[in-house]
């Protein structure tokens, strides 16, 4: 029996689905191509039929469990509760054993584990990415146009520790990520001093690395269960009554697969309700649509949350726009392994953000920030795209 919280595909889990066929509406995939082999049905039965020996594994037709996002929308509307997001990361895992090496699978595991996983290579790399930036020199790869402009990254205080503003009622511990502190430093700034108005003694885990979502979800299962023994050494150093995550991705992550964080791990907007904000300051006259990131609202089943924080700024007007609980095809590194899948289901996405005529749209992940706002930039729309924290920011 395997020792680590990642296991291999489970017959049990596999057998969960009765084939009825009630989530292929809801998968992005299947709505946009119409086909039984992308969707959550179509790709329980391959993967089902390849563990059994009963089909012969096919190059080809991994192509469709590529095609997953992994965004576990089906997993939200089965009535049998079938995992899904346990069945594709196994899954994926256990193609990626079989498939022949491609040079693009090949090349993502090695940025993966020898870029992402290394927080001083990933940071130096950021600095490169702002330089070559300033001298316009990102805008011919996909990848680099679809990065926002670099500011400086992140840095939390030296003495890692951020004090509550006011009387201090709880110690957090905050993860500060991979990616997120060089793509988005704004966003942590803004979740930082939610906190520390709501009271909140803020701890930066020192040493604490990627926590290995990105890994999971590529199908390297090996590299993710590296750097959840190494996080976990760090935060069992430290002392704090819950560990805050405002990137959904990383959130559901560690919920999933961090037993020794259980009942711990907290979505800044469900944190910021449980313990309360002091009164807002002052009124944010803006019309906002509220992208819901599939790993918080599927993953983790947090909805009402974050909608509940915009209600409660002064001014604000929240529209809601036509699916928000649909993919907008960012998905990790799918946007880059699928651009044209994932160009297809942001083009969805962004009739409905558009329809909406919001001022802001705001979100709770880095990757749906990055993919809505390079898709809405590549239209000529000013269309603001804002991280929940920031927005809530405003009226402090
Ligand atoms: S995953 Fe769930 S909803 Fe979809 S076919 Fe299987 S049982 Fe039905
Ligand atoms: S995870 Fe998303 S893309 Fe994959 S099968 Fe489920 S609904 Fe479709």
């Amino acid at each position: 029996m395997s020792t680590t919280p990642f296991p291999r595909l489970s017959d049990d889990d596999l057998a969960t689905c009765v084939h009825c066929g009630l989530c292929l509406d809801a998968c992005p995939t299947f709505r946009i191509t119409g086909l039984e082999t992308e969707s959550p049905r179509g790709r329980i039965y391959l993967m089902t039929q390849w563990k059994r020996s009963t089909l012969a594994f096919d190059e080809a037709q991994v192509k469709h469990i590529d095609l997953c996002l992994g965004c576990r929308t089906c997993e939200a509307v089965c009535p049998s509760g079938v995992p899904y997001g346990r069945i594709i990361e196994a899954g994926r895992a256990d193609v990626e054993d079989m498939r022949r090496p491609s040079f693009k699978r090949i090349a993502s595991r090695v940025a993966l584990r020898q870029l992402v996983g290394h927080p001083g290579r990933l940071r130096a790399a950021g600095a490169a990415t702002r330089i070559a930036q300033r001298l316009h020199l990102t805008s011919v790869a996909r990848s680099g146009r679809m990065l926002p402009r670099l500011r400086a990254r992140f840095r939390p205080p030296a003495s890692g520790v951020a004090p509550a503003i006011g009387a201090r009622k709880h110690r957090v511990a905050f993860l500060v990520g991979c990616v997120m502190p060089i793509l988005y430093p704004q966003s942590h700034e803004a979740a930082v001093r939610l906190l520390q108005l709501a009271g909140c003694e803020v701890w930066f885990p020192q040493g604490e690395r990627c926590c290995g979502a990105l890994f999971a979800h590529n199908g390297d299962l090996a590299g993710a269960e590296t750097l959840r023994v190494a996080n976990m050494r760090t935060y069992e150093a430290g002392s704090f009554d819950a560990l805050i995550v405002d990137s959904a991705g990383c959130g559901a992550h560690l919920k999933d697969f961090y037993p020794g964080l259980k009942g711990r791990v907290k979505d800044l907007s469900e944190w910021l309700l449980e313990v309360g904000l002091p009164e807002p300051k002052r009124e944010v006259k803006v019309r906002v649509t509220y992208q819901d990131a599939c790993h918080l609202a599927h993953a983790q089943k947090i909805k009402k949350h974050p909608r509940d924080l915009i209600r409660s700024l002064p001014g604000v007007q929240l529209v809601e726009m036509r699916h928000p609980d649909i993919c907008c095809g960012a998905a990790g590194l799918y946007s880059t392994l699928e651009p044209a899948m994932s160009n297809q289901i942001l083009q969805e996405k962004l009739e409905d953000v558009i329809a909406t005529n919001a001022d802001v749209v705001a979100v709770a992940n880095p990757g749906c920030q990055m993919q809505i706002e390079s898709g809405l930039r590549a239209q000529g729309l000013t269309m603001k795209v804002e991280h929940l924290s920031e927005l809530l920011a405003r009226a402090y």
